[in-house]
């Protein structure tokens, strides 16, 4: 009898209905092939506990939770996760947290969720863990003897072989990732620099099937490029909003930012570029607002509190040194906002402005295309950091860290005529197409299950 799908991600929608593209692609995946998902509890434990919590629900499907203490979120979560393994995998090791606690912590985590899924795991079923929180999770189970289909897919950027240097635990890291059976990752670039990585591991091995071979483990690594609901976003765009949402003036133009407010998103060497484009428009050229969306994110991690100030006085003096009475070129918001305001913006901007620095794919690209009128898209300005740059080979395609090149693509976005628009809207919504978030969860899940048996393996 085929196995069950058990899928690990950082978090689970506990109450009403899921939200967001990969929690309702999970969800959907779940609900027609059955299954169980674990997540952590939103909720602290005073004392860590050694079984999963099931979560009452009507879905076809079961929910499940670990507990995390308080202590155990600051050193796994907001610790290792997100101020080692974030930076290192978006090429900031300078700002590497080195404290020993957080990988202790980190490791003592995933050994007692691994643990937990020993304790329920059946040989056939496939293990499908999520991100970069859980990176040690196949070692501990293999550690334990279970011998299921453990799959990993990470959602950021593959590190180069040089950072992953600037971990004390990299010798670990390289086990880590050889103990899943499927390593998917987002690009072929990150395919790259994994092979490259192992490559260069003294004791890494390239097999003739392709697999990687560290040690006793052997495992296969694949780019599976993630994508969005493609269709729901289309449809949504085409209801027209129950009022403007932004009151812009009839005679201004809109280009849009939407990141969460994290520094590997490059906001203020975005709002550098937007400044070079100020500082030599037209003065009779149509304004042109960037309003720049930004959810707060990680607040109680230091390099997440820096960036806030940076960009608010960097939008402040920009705004002192262009801005007109009835105009203020930048609107920074650092607020979320609802995919039914989002929607709408997209469909109304003239330019998407899409810079981040390192990003493992970036979902707005992709949701500002699939929002656009196909009569008279809006342009989409992409960082060549971005994983989605290696698909949206139709956007404009722009150095992010260069300011002047940011400010070009900003001006020729705005001036674009209709039939280019036109034109690359449409092949850039062929790869929207063509990476639908659900024939990419059943791509990962088929691929796990035709990989072959570790018990069949040298371990
Ligand atoms: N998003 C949102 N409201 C906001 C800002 C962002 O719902 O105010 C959503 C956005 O639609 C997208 C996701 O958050 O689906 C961001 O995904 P992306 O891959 O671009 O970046 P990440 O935050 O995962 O690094």
């Amino acid at each position: 009898m085929p196995g069950r799908l058990i899928v690990l991600s950082n978090r689970i929608p506990t109450e009403g209905p899921p939200s967001g593209g990969l929690v309702v692609a999970l969800h959907e995946l779940l609900a027609e092939r059955g299954g169980l998902w674990i997540g952590a509890a939103s909720d602290f434990a005073d004392e860590p506990s050694e079984t999963f919590q099931p979560v009452a629900g009507e879905e076809r499907y079961e929910k499940a939770t670990f507990d995390l203490t308080e202590d155990e979120h600051a050193d796994y979560y907001l610790g290792y996760a997100n101020s080692v393994l974030w930076p290192l995998c978006h090429h900031r090791t300078d700002l590497l947290a080195m404290e020993r606690r957080y990988a202790d912590g980190y490791r003592a985590v995933n050994a007692r969720v691994a643990r937990m899924l020993a304790q329920i795991v059946g040989p056939e079923d496939r293990i499908w863990v999520h991100d970069y929180h859980f990176l040690p999770l196949a070692l501990e189970l293999r550690r334990l003897g279970v011998a299921a289909r453990v799959g990993m897919f990470l959602h950021i950027p593959f590190p180069a072989a040089a950072d992953i240097s600037a971990l004390t635990e990299s010798d670990e890291f390289y086990q880590w990732f050889a103990a899943f059976d499927l390593v998917g990752l987002q690009t072929e670039a990150d395919v790259a620099r994994c092979l490259d990585a192992y490559r260069r591991h003294p004791s890494g091995e390239m097999l003739l099937d392709g697999r990687v071979k560290l040690d006793g483990s052997i495992f296969k690594v694949r780019s599976f490029p993630i994508g969005i609901d493609g269709k729901t976003f289309a449809d949504i765009a085409k209801t027209p909003p129950a009022h403007d949402p932004v009151h812009i003036r009839a005679d201004a133009r809109l280009i849009l930012g939407v990141d969460r407010l994290d520094y590997s998103k490059g906001i203020p060497h975005r709002f550098r570029g937007f400044s070079t484009y100020l500082a030599r428009r037209d003065p009779c050229s149509p304004r042109a607002t960037l309003l720049q969306i930004t959810p707060p994110s990680r607040e109680s991690v230091m390099a997440y509190q820096e960036i806030t100030r940076e960009l608010e006085a960097l939008s402040g003096r920009i705004n002192g040194q262009y801005g007109e009475i009835d105009w203020t070129p930048i609107r920074f918001v650092v607020r979320s906002v609802p995919r039914e305001t989002l929607v709408p913006l997209y469909r109304m901007a003239s330019v998407g402005l899409v810079t981040p620095l390192a990003d493992g794919m970036n979902l707005v690209a992709k949701e500002f295309v699939a929002a656009q009128d196909p009569d008279d898209p809006g342009v989409l300005v992409l960082s060549r950091g971005a994983g989605a740059a290696e698909q949206m080979t139709d956007a404009l395609i722009v150095n992010p860290y260069d300011a002047e090149d940011v400010g070009d693509a900003i001006e020729k976005g705005l001036t674009m005529p209709l039939e280019e628009r036109r034109s690359r809207h449409a092949a850039l919504m062929e790869v929207v197409r063509n990476t639908d978030i659900f024939e990419w969860g059943n791509r990962f899940i088929d691929a796990l299950g035709a990989v072959k048996k570790p018990a069949a393996q040298m371990r």
